[in-house]
């Protein structure tokens, strides 16, 4: 190691407590600390964070992070306060500052103080802010979640088409983008839209060796289906997702009445009854619980045993972050899809009422879960041909899907001999 290398280390024990560098945060925290734009692509749970909280806490200025949920900035401030004795290290700055606040939080960044400024992408637009923000010394900015910027994501935020001519107004700061996104479009559109075909990029792979996939035929069996899939799964925790609120209810009271412990989540529950029921599920009161897509988003939960599509998710990249739900330990994940060709009709008639550029994005996206659901190769080499990763036939997980433990021509030729 090198004296910059020894440096980081220690900066990352002394800040975090942390003895090593996950994957690859250690070359992105090079890259950053030399001024570069810097392009990182890890999974979700991957270490994003640290990769640009070092950074700004060892250097001199501010470090302006752009993220687009309000909770998730707030999380991340409390975080980084917890790791000093001074709270002016880490500010959000958002609509809902009183005037007094504002003063604080400008006078903590103009003294040198704060280390990292948290601003949702609408905060950013506004002048008052730009102007002062240009009268201080900013390290860098880091996007978080940078696939908003992209209509091939799976969260497009307009407003975050406009943060490269408010960085520009800055001078020159080095831009750091961050995402979970791995397919090669997206990450196109986010080095356009940021300007920064220059940028260091890092990727990581995602392959999720311990996961098992498996996609069945829907037929109207599927609700004693997935009742015989789960009491095959006794007292392990698992995720159903539907398409509709309406489905996640009935799925949810069927599998009730065959006593399993299962709740609903979905957008059209109260507040109060969603916290709820998400208690339930992380505190294991109950095993499973039926939802939505609204229901993942930050869970944490590390020992979901099994995610069940029991609609076919709308994109890969969802199916590849909903399904990345389970084993987060490491341990046993299966990921089971139900697929009918029915069910794309349904999505497609769905999406026809949208405008028509959104529409096309969609059926594209669509097109791919259905070659995904059809193909006899291995699921993961699909998956992850998708997010422009080979995949070796030996890879780590290679045996970990339904194609490749019963390949699809032996069945058939099976069947064939019982017909007969
Ligand atoms: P991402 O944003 O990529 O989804 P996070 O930044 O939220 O991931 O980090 C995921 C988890 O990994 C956090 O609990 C974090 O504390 C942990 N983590 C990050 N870096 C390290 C490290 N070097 N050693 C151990 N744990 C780490
Ligand atoms: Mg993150």
């Amino acid at each position: 190691m090198n004296s910059n290398e020894i440096e980081i280390h220690k900066e990352l024990k002394k800040y975090f407590g942390f003895s090593q560098f996950k994957g690859l945060q250690e070359q992105v925290i090079t890259s950053i600390l030399n001024k570069k734009n810097t392009f990182v692509i890890m999974p979700t749970g991957g270490g994003k964070s640290l990769c640009y909280q070092l950074p700004a806490l060892i250097q001199d200025g501010t470090a302006i992070v752009v993220s687009p949920l309000i909770a998730l900035m707030k999380n991340q401030v409390d975080a980084i306060r917890s790791l000093s004795s001074e709270n002016g290290i880490a500010h959000v700055l958002n609509s809902s500052l009183t005037k007094t606040e504002i003063a604080q939080v400008k006078k903590d960044i103009t003294s040198g103080m704060t280390k990292l400024l948290y601003v949702a992408p609408e905060s950013l637009t506004k002048e008052e802010y730009v102007a002062f923000l240009q009268s201080v010394p900013i390290s860098f900015v880091a996007i978080d979640e940078a696939h908003c910027i992209s209509e091939w994501g799976h969260d497009f935020r307009p407003e975050y088409r406009n943060l490269k001519n408010i960085i520009k107004q800055l001078g020159k700061v080095p831009i750091i983008g961050l995402t979970a996104t791995a397919t090669p479009k997206v990450q196109e559109d986010i080095l356009k839209n940021l300007d920064m075909s220059d940028a260091n990029t890092f990727k990581a792979s995602f392959n999720r060796p311990n996961l098992y996939y498996e996609v069945r035929t829907k037929t109207k069996n599927i609700e004693s289906d997935i009742i015989r899939f789960i009491k095959q799964h006794k007292g392990k925790s698992g995720i159903i997702y539907c398409l509709s609120r309406k489905k996640v209810e009935s799925i949810a009271e069927v599998l009730q009445v065959n006593g399993i412990s299962a709740v609903p989540y979905h957008a059209g529950l109260d507040a109060k009854t969603r916290a709820k029921h998400q208690d339930m599920f992380l505190m294991e009161d109950v095993d499973v619980v039926v939802a939505t897509i609204a229901f993942g988003m930050g869970i944490d939960k590390p020992d979901v045993r099994f995610v069940i599509h029991h609609d076919i998710p709308k994109s890969l990249e969802s199916y590849y972050q909903e399904t990345g739900r389970a084993g987060r330990d490491g341990g046993e994940g299966h990921c089971l899809a139900y697929y009918s060709y029915k069910d794309v009709e349904k999505l497609e008639k769905f999406m026809s009422g949208k405008p028509v550029a959104e529409q096309e994005i969609g059926f594209a996206l669509l097109q791919e879960v259905v070659a995904y659901a059809e193909t006899s190769m291995s699921r993961r080499k699909f998956l992850l041909h998708y997010f422009g990763e080979e995949f070796p036939d030996d890879g780590d997980g290679a045996d970990m899907d339904d194609n490749v433990r019963n390949p699809k021509n032996k069945i058939e030729a099976k069947d064939q001999v019982v017909k007969l």
